[in-house]
């Protein structure tokens, strides 16, 4: 029987230092991935460093490597997009290139992919060491907020690290979507998944690119594309406003009629059109979120630009 082609994804963002010892590492699996042929899918993501030039070294001196390289960083969801639907394998794994998904998991993802039982081998990180707490509690509360409010299952400390075959690949390239939340897209395809839990490694060399700005940012966007509940609530938010100044109105009218009529009570009135006022400035906020990622759809632009790229 011919050997399966197994596509590995690498999205690189100034991965200089690691890149290298991501492909030995790798390599020292040889043995272990004996069952299958390996095919490296590089994608650079625009790095300002000296990544491309290592992926054009790796690629002259091994010819498994293939490379694209975009023409300005478009992030890490359109690296994963270019890399799967450049990928050529039976199987794809999709791994960062700072050695945080332990390779080590490799054999045992493809024996579940293997046996024909799981069309997909999803990853997740049971502990967060060496993550600032703050960030881990925040992290929690989002994915039991998103986990509430959307249909989509959203696994906590699911990374993208996971092994699909060629039927899950082409459901998720199917998915064009300009605003490209993986982590919600892997869930709403659905197919048969096995999760293997795994420690939180440290990268090897170079640093994270997320600032907790950042993350917040990935989170709302989130939330956006795999939940419409903001806007129901924003719905709802202005039907108890209303209810609750109607009561108020005939209070009002009975208060003044049995007592004739106090002009005090301005300090609440202030106080009330601040909270309403700023409960109506912040569904519109909402109202804007959607707004504008479907203003960003319907312009239609492509998901990534290649500047270079090897067959
Ligand atoms: N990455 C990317 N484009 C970006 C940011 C990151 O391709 O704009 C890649 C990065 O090179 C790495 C992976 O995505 O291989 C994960 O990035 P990082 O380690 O910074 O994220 P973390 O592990 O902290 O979630
Ligand atoms: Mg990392």
């Amino acid at each position: 029987m011919e050997k399966k082609l197994l596509t590995i994804i690498v999205p690189c963002y100034n991965e200089e230092e690691s890149l290298p010892l991501f492909y030995n590492a790798i390599n020292e699996m040889k043995e272990q991935l004996a069952s299958v042929n390996i095919e490296f899918m590089l994608v650079d993501d625009g790095s300002t460093d000296n990544t491309l030039e290592i992926c054009r070294q790796l690629h002259s001196a091994d010819e498994r490597v293939r490379y694209v390289s975009f023409s300005r960083n478009f992030g890490k969801e359109a690296g994963i997009y270019a890399g799967l639907e450049k990928s050529k394998g039976d199987y794809v794994v999709i791994m960062d290139a700072d050695l945080q998904d332990p390779p080590e998991m490799l054999p045992e993802m493809l024996a579940y992919i293997e046996s024909g039982e799981y069309q997909c081998v999803a990853t997740r990180r049971v502990s967060r060491k060496g993550e600032p707490p703050i960030r881990s509690w925040f992290a929690r509360r989002f994915y039991r907020i998103m986990n509430k409010i959307s249909n989509t299952d959203v696994v906590d400390g699911a990374r993208d690290y996971q092994m699909m075959t060629r039927k899950v690949v082409d459901a998720i390239v199917s998915m064009k979507e300009y605003n490209r939340f993986s982590k919600g897209i892997f869930g709403w395809v659905g197919f048969k998944r096995k999760w293997l839990e795994f420690e939180n490694v440290e990268r090897v060399a170079g640093e994270s690119k997320w600032s907790f700005w950042e993350l917040l940012i990935y989170a709302i966007d989130g939330i956006v594309a795999f939940s419409t509940m903001p806007l129901i609530l924003a719905s709802v938010f202005g039907v108890v406003m209303c209810v609750v100044a109607f009561a108020f109105i005939i209070i009002i009218i009975v208060r003044t009629l049995i007592f004739g009529d106090p002009t005090d009570g301005w300090p609440s009135m202030v106080c009330i059109i601040l909270l309403v006022s700023g409960i109506q400035l912040m569904c519109i906020g909402v109202l804007g979120q959607y707004l504008s990622k479907a203003y960003l759809e319907t312009k239609g632009r492509p998901i990534y630009l290649v500047q270079e790229e090897v067959e």
